[in-house]
């Protein structure tokens, strides 16, 4: 595939992922501004304003730190969970911000590539992901050379505030059929109705992800994305899995340093049972952290291998399963950490720990546990051969 340069607009400094004198102070900025969007209707619009700025939107584009071509999974899986660690929320939008990205690179045209490209790093446009859907889920037809949507989605993060959506709908035309990617222009198209009533959530309401309706929104050719079943294409789709999993490990590493600090502020930090549960939190998190980098380097080695893709997605399903649980129990640690008035505000725990369970609800989770019983069950190789 052709190679796409894309320069930053001349004015804006790139933040450099290796020095933390420049991503922690902002990270701590959103963190900072994370209790000011913890409310339905709102969104961290000042987060993402900060992240454009650093050049984060533009991070995976071609000759950028996280080119997707230089196979950096475990660098930009490290950079998801420190943003996740900030905010949650943040955390959501901008993975699949970073997720429309990669499927672009993958199937996009080089026409197509170029013009969003420069959408995220001139525009500083924020793309998003939305598959998500209900009964009255997305068609799309082909009427006099346009395609027109009929339908919404459901949990559409970042919603409104989203420029680039890429959204799936089953396409019905004579030439092709199938479950297909476009991703649509919002400010070119009519307009797309937004329910607010559907998101009354747990916790994560700073992701603002509403229900959508997209009915008599039309697209043009160029705006489709690849061909009917490229969305769902393997190892792309289940493998993605490890990119959510980073975000929530973030949410656990959150509530871990605020245990900490809080514990610290407390003067409790001699107590053997606080010592005990910190230790356990801490390995916990820390094998969360070799589960990331594990399969950051194993999907890259494996795609340049071209190995089967259900050892990738195996992989990917093994990793999303255990970091799952690792955050469902750095939870109730925390919470028999800090006691009651712990978990009052103005402390963070609260709101940490409803982001945090209702982020860790992903889809078809049983599954993905099945799926891996099924690998390690029909596979011939011996147990330490595995995922070599
Ligand atoms: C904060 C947040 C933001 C999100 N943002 C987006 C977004 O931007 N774009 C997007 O596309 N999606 C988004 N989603 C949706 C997400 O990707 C999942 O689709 C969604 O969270 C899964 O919903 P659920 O848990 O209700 O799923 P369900 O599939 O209903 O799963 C619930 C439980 O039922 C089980 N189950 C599943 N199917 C069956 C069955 N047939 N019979 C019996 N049991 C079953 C599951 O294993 C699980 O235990 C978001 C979700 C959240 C929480």
């Amino acid at each position: 595939m052709e190679s796409i340069q894309i320069a930053p607009p001349a004015s804006q400094t790139i933040l450099s992922l290796d020095a933390p004198s420049q991503l922690n102070p902002l990270l701590d900025r959103i963190a900072e501004l994370a209790p000011d969007t913890d409310r339905e209707g709102e969104f961290p619009e000042n987060a993402f304003n900060e992240l454009a700025d650093a050049g984060l939107l533009a991070i995976t584009l071609p000759g950028h730190d996280l080119d997707f071509t230089q196979g950096r999974t475990a660098r930009l899986l490290h950079l998801l969970k420190r943003i996740g660690s900030a905010n949650l929320a943040v955390g959501r939008v901008y993975e699949g911000h970073i997720n429309a990205h990669y499927l672009v690179h993958l199937y996009a045209t080089p026409a197509q590539q170029a013009m969003w490209y420069a959408d995220a790093s001139q525009h500083h446009r924020l793309f998003s992901v939305w598959n998500t859907q209900a009964e009255d889920g997305i068609r799309i037809d082909k009427v006099n050379g346009s395609y027109r949507l009929t339908g919404a989605k459901t949990f559409c993060s970042g919603a409104n505030w989203v420029q680039r959506p890429l959204i799936t709908g089953h396409l019905q035309a004579e030439s092709k059929n199938g479950w297909q990617m476009a991703i649509v222009p919002t400010e070119r198209v009519g307009e797309i109705r937004q329910d607010e009533r559907f998101w009354q959530p747990l916790g994560m309401r700073a992701s603002a992800s509403f229900k959508l309706d997209f009915t008599g929104v039309e697209v043009a050719e160029s705006d489709l994305l690849g061909q009917p079943g490229d969305y769902l294409r393997q190892p792309y789709f289940s493998g993605g899995a490890i990119r959510f999993a980073a975000v929530q490990l973030g949410g656990a590493e959150a509530i871990f340093q605020a245990t900490r600090s809080f514990l610290m502020a407390m003067n409790r930090t001699d107590d053997l049972l606080q010592q005990t549960r910190l230790a356990e939190m801490a390995y916990l998190i820390e094998s969360g952290n070799q589960w990331l980098q594990s399969a950051g380097d194993k999907t890259d080695q494996w795609l340049a291998q071209g190995t089967d893709w259900a050892t990738i997605v195996g992989y990917a399903n093994m990793t999303r399963t255990a970091i799952e649980e690792i955050c469902l129990r750095v939870m109730p640690l925390a919470e028999r950490c800090v006691g009651a008035r712990g978990l009052l505000r103005p402390n963070p725990f609260e709101r940490l720990h409803r982001d945090l369970t209702l982020y860790l609800r992903q889809p078809a989770p049983d599954a993905t546990l099945v799926d891996i019983g099924k690998y390690v069950l029909t596979n011939p190789q011996q147990a330490d051969e595995l995922w070599s």
